[in-house]
């Protein structure tokens, strides 16, 4: 496992439309701050503190349920490490 903890039995499949970066997170949620390209958002403000304005380029492509998870979380690894990963 690289992109989720072990045991992760639910998580989001993503594709940031701007760096086109793939990526697995346990937030499945429709859109997300690219970890790659975009900023996360410093959980230290306050309530009272502007948010800071990080764009949501990553999108929701799919949400990976049971076994997809460790499937994915391959995939996506080996395609980091230069893998081939034509079997998709
Ligand atoms: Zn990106």
């Amino acid at each position: 496992m690289y992109y989720v903890p072990e045991g992760t039995d639910k998580c989001g499949y993503y594709e940031c439309s701007c760096c086109g970066s793939r990526f697995l997170d346990v937030r499945v949620y429709p859109t997300l701050v690219c970890p790659y390209c975009g900023e996360e958002t410093d959980m230290e403000l306050g309530p009272d503190d502007e948010m800071p304005d990080a764009p949501e380029n990553a999108k929701l492509i799919k949400t990976l349920i049971g076994e997809e998870v460790e499937k994915y979380d391959a995939l996506l690894s080996l395609a980091i490490t230069g893998g081939d990963f034509s079997w998709i």
